[in-house]
């Protein structure tokens, strides 16, 4: 990953310093997992990495690797450290979806400056994918579908919806792919009609079953849901809610297309489920983007006119919910290329699990 680049680009776009905590963001700009980092960006003279004694060993071959970046490992305290870096700094920009209330209190107490809430702006960068993280989400996508391929041997291990969570898990670290920092939604029958049920104790082996889990390769996030029906013949209904499902989201995936809109992507899955009469059933939006967080730019969902560009890598996943009956949601992660949309997530579609 072309960790320096990122932080040239992110230097040459600003007008006044930057401090950026946000863990995503910190690892996009340079390369840094720790749980303790700060990045202080000012245009025009250089960037600073703070981190504290646990990970300065680790952060000094990453700032090195990076353009006229220095290091500075706190061993006295943040504090002492912001209000030698902050000396002279007027206004300092400050992730508002990131920072704590109290954080921006004690920042403006101890050295002074005025914090600026800026939104987006690493966001912003990190929203087109470049071939290093294309190739890492390919990878996280075919670890998902690794998983899936083997749903069948799974479940003759398990006989808990949690525990074919956790062979989904390990299943996906044998093909290569981390640990999410979420669990698998495993749910079995009637509890598939709860969009993020929690797995439980409940059987798994026969009727209807909703998965939705990912993993991650070198910090990036996959992310897929499938519903199948297990044994015999499936419930009537639910193969209709099925068809309407598959159908609306192929007509998603169709218009994910550089320069629509994502609520004109979300309208195209949404139209199809309301011809269906499950408009009221579809409790949730089409889909996000997905990168070093599960969740990010850009966001999918009715009435949002971003348009949708190349690098762009979002979820399609509209899903159809009854109370009390069962739910299906179909999800695979889309890249939006310059010749249409490329489904990253290979596996199986049918119902009737193979
Ligand atoms: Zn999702």
């Amino acid at each position: 990953m072309d960790h320096a680049s990122r932080l040239d680009s992110l230097g040459a776009g600003l007008e006044r310093p930057l401090l950026v905590g946000a863990p995503a963001s910190l690892r996009y700009l340079t390369g840094f997992g720790g749980s303790s980092g700060y990045l202080l960006v000012r245009p025009g003279a250089g960037s600073v990495f703070v981190t504290d004694g646990r990970y300065g060993e680790l952060a000094e071959p990453l700032v090195a690797a990076l353009r006229d970046t220095e290091l500075v490992v706190s061993t006295s305290g943040l504090w002492d450290v912001f209000r030698g870096l902050l000396d002279g700094v007027e206004v300092l920009g400050v992730e508002a979806g990131h920072a704590t209330w109290e954080f921006v209190r004690t920042l403006e107490s101890e050295t002074g400056v005025a914090p600026e809430p800026t939104t987006g702006v690493v966001e912003e960068l990190r929203r087109t994918k470049d071939a290093d993280e294309i190739a890492a989400l390919r990878a996280a996508a075919a670890a998902g579908d690794a998983a899936f391929t083997r749903l069948r041997e799974l479940l003759g291990g398990v006989s808990t919806e949690e525990e074919l969570g956790w062979a989904l898990v390990d299943a996906m670290r044998r093909a290569g792919g981390d640990a999410a920092d979420w669990d698998p939604i495993v749910a079995a029958g009637p509890a598939a009609s709860i969009p993020h049920y929690r797995a439980g104790g409940k059987p798994v082996g026969a009727g209807l079953l909703l998965l939705d889990y990912g993993c991650t390769v070198d910090g990036y996030h996959s992310d897929m849901s499938r519903t199948v029906w297990i044994e015999g013949e499936a419930d009537p209904e639910m193969v209709r809610v099925y068809r309407a499902v598959a159908e609306a989201q192929q007509a998603g995936i169709a218009a994910a297309t550089a320069g629509t809109s994502c609520g004109d992507v979300d309208a195209a899955a949404r139209d199809v489920l309301a011809g269906y009469g499950y408009e009221e059933h579809f409790l949730h939006s089409t889909g996000h983007g997905v990168g070093l967080e599960i969740h990010e730019q850009p966001w999918v969902r009715r009435g949002n006119d971003d348009l949708l560009r190349v690098g762009d890598v979002v979820t399609v996943e509209p899903g159809v919910y009854l109370p009390g009956v069962g739910g299906v949601r179909i999800e695979d992660m889309v890249l939006v290329t310059g010749d249409g949309p490329e489904v990253l997530t290979e596996s199986s579609r049918e119902m009737a699990l193979g």
